[in-house]
C-alpha cells in the first residue's frame, strides 16, 4: 500500500500528441475537504485507505498541490447527443491525470471531474456540483457492487465555492478511476474533422492499451469492433437485469471497454414501468429502460461509421448483425440466473414474458419481486404480500414458474441461495439518494453517503451489523420506494 505521493503516474495518452488533448493542470480551489472516500476503489490502485484523512491526498486531488509525476490533460472528443451530432464536446471540466499500475500489473486511469475549465469548456465553469458528484460516486460504487462493469469513484472532494446552475450550488471534484476514458465520441471527433490518420492512431492505441491480446492479429481492427460490441451488449444486458437506467446514452458517454460511464440523471427501476426514463429532459423517452439495448446498437453503428475506411463496410455490418442475437443471449442468461433457472427453452421464454407483463401491469417493485420469488413457495407470508397486489394473475404465473423450477436440479434451499446471491436486497433507490443528498447539502453531514456506499458494496446480503452502531434498521433500506419518489426524474445539471 502506498500514499498519494507515490502513485507513480504514467500517461500513454500523452504520446498521441496535442491534436488529442489539451495539457492542463487542475485549477487550485478554496478550502477543499473530503466528502467521502471508497477504500475498495483505493485498493484497485494500492492506495492506503488511511490516505482518506491526509491533507496530502486532499491537496493533490483537489488541484492545490502538484501531483508527482502526473501529466494531466483534457481529452478531445465529440459525439451524438440525443441523436444529433455535436462537434464541440471534449473534457470541458475533466482531466485525465494519468495511469497508475497496481501490484497485479493492472493499469487504471485516474481522472478528475470538476477540476476547472479547459479549452473544451464552451463558456461553462469547469466545475461539478456537490450533488452530481455524490450521485455519480454512489451509483458507480453501487453498480460495481451489483457486478456491472463501471468506472469507479475513489473520492468526492468538496470545494467551498459556489457555482451557479438553476440556483447557487456547492462545488466538488470527483476522483474517478476507470479502465479507459476512450469514448465512441473520441473516434467520432477525428472522423468528422477529416483526420483519418488520427482515427487509425486512436484505434491502434486503443488496441494496444485495452485489447493487447489481439495486437498481433492481421484483422485486429475488426476484432476490436467485435469485442467492443460484445462488451457493450453484455453491459446493457446487465443494466436491464439489475434495472439500471443510464439516462444519457449519448455516444460521448459510451466507453470502448463496455464500462458504464458518465453518470448523470440515471435511475434504478423501482415500480416496474418499462418506458421509464429518469432523465427529466428526455421528453421523447429516447433513453428509457426499454430502449437501452436498441440505443446501444445505434451507438455502435456510429462507432462503426468511423471505422469504415479501416475495416470495410461489409465486415462491420456483419458484426452489427450479431448484436441482437448476442444481446438476447446475454439478457436471457441474466434473467435465468435471476429466476434460479438453467433450462432456457420456449417455456422459459413464455415465463419471462408473463413475468414482465405482471410486473408492468401491477407495477410491482422490480428488485423486491425477485427476492419474493426466491422465497416462493417457502415463505408464504412474503409471497402473499405480492399476491395481494397482483391477485389471481400472480398466483397463476407463480404456479407456472413453480413447474419450471421443478424441472431443475435444485431443491428450494439451493435455488434460494443462488437467487439471493444475484438479486439485490438493497438498490440505490431514489429516496435513499435524496436522503443522503439532503443530509450532505443541508447539514454537511456525509455519514449517509458512507452508509449507502458500504451497504451497496455487497447488496445481496442482510447487513444488520453495519447499522447497529447508528441505531438504524438496515431492513428499512430494502423496502419499496415510497410513492412520492417512484419513477423519479432528475435534470441533467442536478
Ligand atoms: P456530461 O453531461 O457531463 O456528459 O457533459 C457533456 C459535455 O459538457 C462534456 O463535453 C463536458 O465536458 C461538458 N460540460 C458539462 N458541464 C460542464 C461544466 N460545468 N464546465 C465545462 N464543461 C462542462
Ligand atoms: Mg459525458
Amino acid at each position: 500500500m502506498r500514499d498519494s505521493k507515490n502513485l507513480n503516474f504514467s500517461n500513454r495518452f500523452i504520446e498521441l500528441g496535442p491534436e488529442f488533448y489539451q495539457a492542463k493542470t487542475p485549477d487550485p480551489v478554496t478550502d477543499p475537504y473530503l466528502v467521502d472516500f471508497s477504500p475498495s476503489t483505493a485498493k484497485l490502485i494500492d492506495l492506503a485507505p488511511e490516505e482518506n484523512s491526509t491533507q496530502g491526498f486532499i491537496g493533490r486531488f483537489s488541484g492545490n498541490m502538484p501531483l508527482e509525476g502526473a501529466q494531466p490533460l483534457a481529452m478531445a472528443y465529440s459525439g451524438h447527443q440525443f441523436g444529433s451530432y455535436n462537434p464541440r464536446l471534449g473534457d470541458g471540466r475533466g482531466l485525465l491525470l494519468g495511469e497508475v499500475k497496481n501490484k497485479k500489473q493492472e493499469i487504471w486511469d485516474i481522472h478528475l471531474k470538476g477540476a476547472g475549465p479547459t479549452r473544451f469548456a464552451r463558456g461553462f465553469d469547469g466545475r461539478a456540483t456537490l450533488q452530481s458528484s455524490i450521485r455519480e460516486h454512489l451509483a458507480s460504487e453501487a453498480l460495481n457492487g451489483l457486478g456491472v462493469p463501471t468506472t469507479r469513484s475513489l473520492a468526492i472532494i468538496g470545494i467551498r465555492e459556489l457555482i451557479y446552475r438553476q440556483k447557487p450550488e456547492m462545488a466538488a471534484i470527483l476522483v474517478r478511476v476507470a479502465d479507459s476514458h476512450i469514448r465512441f465520441g473520441s473516434f467520432e471527433f477525428f472522423h468528422y474533422t477529416g483526420q483519418p490518420k488520427n482515427v487509425q492512431r486512436l484505434l491502434e492505441f486503443s488496441i494496444q492499451c485495452h485489447y493487447p491480446e489481439i495486437a498481433e492479429e492481421s484483422d485486429r481492427y475488426r476484432i476490436f469492433f467485435q469485442r467492443t460490441l460484445q462488451r457493450t451488449a453484455k453491459m446493457i444486458a446487465k443494466w436491464q437485469a439489475v434495472g439500471f437506467i443510464h439516462g444519457v446514452m449519448n455516444t460521448d458517454n459510451m466507453c470502448i471497454t463496455g464500462t458504464t460511464f458518465d453518470y448523470g440523471p440515471y435511475g434504478f427501476m423501482d415500480r416496474f414501468v418499462a418506458n421509464h426514463t429518469p432523465n427529466h429532459s428526455d421528453t421523447q423517452r429516447r433513453y428509457a429502460y426499454s430502449q437501452q439495448s436498441e440505443i446501444g446498437f445505434w451507438n455502435l453503428n456510429k462507432l462503426a461509421e468511423t471505422l469504415v475506411s479501416l475495416v470495410g463496410a461489409e465486415p462491420l455490418q456483419e458484426e452489427m448483425r450479431q448484436y441482437q442475437t448476442l444481446f438476447n443471449r446475454f439478457y436471457r442468461e441474466e434473467m435465468a440466473k435471476k429466476m434460479g433457472l438453467a433450462i432456457l427453452d420456449s417455456e422459459f421464454t413464455q415465463c419471462v414474458q408473463g413475468m414482465f407483463q405482471l410486473l408492468q401491469e401491477h407495477q410491482l417493485d422490480y428488485s423486491n419481486f425477485f427476492r419474493f420469488l426466491a422465497d416462493y413457495p417457502g415463505n408464504p407470508q412474503m409471497v402473499n404480500s405480492a399476491i395481494n397486489n397482483a391477485k389471481n394473475e400472480l398466483s397463476s404465473w407463480l404456479s407456472q414458474y413453480l413447474k419450471l423450477t421443478q424441472r431443475e436440479d435444485l431443491n428450494h434451499e439451493e435455488r434460494k441461495t443462488q437467487m439471493d446471491a444475484i438479486n439485490p436486497k438493497y438498490i440505490l433507490r431514489s429516496h435513499l439518494v435524496q436522503n443522503a443528498l439532503d443530509k450532505a447539502l443541508k447539514e454537511s453531514d456525509f455519514s449517509e453517503i458512507e452508509r449507502l456506499r458500504i451497504l451497496l458494496e455487497n447488496p445481496f446480503q442482510d447487513q444488520p451489523e453495519i447499522f447497529e452502531h447508528y441505531g438504524i434498521d438496515a431492513d428499512s433500506y430494502a423496502q419499496d420506494t415510497p410513492d412520492s419518489f417512484l419513477c423519479q426524474q432528475t435534470s441533467c445539471s442536478a
